[in-house]
């Protein structure tokens, strides 16, 4: 099936071109029909609103290859429900959902022979995005929009085992209070960058960023959500309106709840109450759920005993039955789980 020699084991997470890409032109209130290109150059105006304003957001999903050789995705329809709430916020054109869905589709089956194989822990990452793609200097929504999916393989994310991470408690915020931080704008991203890099510079992986109004409590990292256990097992996430809601975050809630039997709870998590906690992760599609060994905030050094070596036992339990659920190991709810139908291929 995968007649390309990529050595799939030892991919990274990097852009590697793939055969075709979706493009969709919006204008004059309505969008077109949208097709598969080989082009992967994007040509747009100077004054462009995604180039002036940073008027653009995007979404992450993944194509998983089966046991069968059949591809699959996990859950299409909310990245396309966020799409549109993110574009909404932004004041962008909302692509209908089943456009999204079609779109997606359509470009994974364009590029099947880079969907990695099973087994490999390779998956195929699925870029759908849109942004101004018209010209506007006054302070304006851009009045043309391009939507585009692309794709790429990407490895596994612990192909050299599972390092718990270490984290710092930001001075910089991530997301103001009625701001955008429950979008996924990449301006979120771009002033990121500056306090990651201060966090690399100072030994840290990630930071952990706060609510900016009062600084006590716990939000998420640039790109992940955090989910933390308490000693008795429960499985507690920071609740707060300015925390991008992770679809991952979302679906191993579930999981606890309904596949393992354990109590849940989405709330307000204080600093100070980090000490009470025996497991942290991050999740997020990229790795699914990745463990947090200790946060340092200032002088102090809060370690999570459980997961401070490796991924902690019920953060093991979580990844391992959600990642049954993608790769069909287990039953999945219904509708999480989208098999591509690969006779219905459309090239156009
Ligand atoms: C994309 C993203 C996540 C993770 O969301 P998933 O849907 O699980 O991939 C978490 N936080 C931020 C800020 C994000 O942009």
């Amino acid at each position: 099936m995968n007649n390309l020699n990529l050595d799939w084991n030892n991919l990274g997470f990097d852009y590697r071109q793939t055969s075709k890409r979706y493009v969709s032109n919006y204008e004059n209130n309505s969008w077109d029909e949208g097709n598969l290109t080989e082009d992967a150059n994007v040509v747009i105006n100077e004054c462009a609103g995604v180039l002036q304003y940073a008027q653009t957001c995007f979404e992450g999903l993944k194509a998983y290859r089966r046991k069968d050789g059949k591809i699959v995705l996990f859950r299409p329809d909310l990245n396309a429900e966020r799409l549109e709430e993110s574009s909404k916020r932004l004041y962008m054109p909302v692509v209908p959902k089943e456009k999204f869905l079609e779109a997606v589709e359509q470009t994974v089956l364009a590029n099947a022979d880079f969907v990695p194989p099973y087994g490999s822990g390779a998956t195929l990452y699925i870029r759908p995005y849109i942004f101004g793609s018209g010209s506007v200097i006054g302070v304006k929504p851009d009045c043309k929009f391009q939507f585009r999916v692309f794709t790429t393989p990407v490895g596994p994310y612990f192909k050299d085992g599972v390092k718990p991470l270490s984290l710092c408690v930001s001075d910089f915020d991530r997301a103001a209070p009625s701001g955008t931080g429950h979008v996924k704008a990449g301006l979120n991203y771009a002033m990121s960058l500056h306090a990651l890099q201060v966090a690399h510079e100072n030994g840290f992986d990630e930071n952990m960023y706060l609510d900016p109004q009062t600084r006590s409590k716990v939000e998420e990292t640039g790109g992940a959500n955090f989910i933390f256990v308490t000693k008795d097992n429960k499985v507690v996430t920071p609740k707060s309106s300015t925390i991008l809601p992770s679809i991952t975050r979302r679906s191993l809630m579930y999981v606890a709840k309904e596949y393992l039997g354990l109590e849940v709870e989405e709330r307000e998590v204080y600093l100070e109450e980090l000490n009470d906690f025996v497991e942290c992760a991050l999740c997020g599609m990229a790795a699914v759920l990745s463990p947090v060994g200790k946060v340092t905030n200032q002088d102090e050094v809060i370690v999570f005993k459980n997961s401070s070596t490796e991924m902690g036992p019920v953060s093991k339990k979580l990844y391992d039955t959600l990642t049954k659920i993608q790769m069909g190991k287990i039953e999945a709810p219904q509708g999480w789980i989208k098999v591509l139908d690969e006779v219905v291929e459309k090239v156009s």
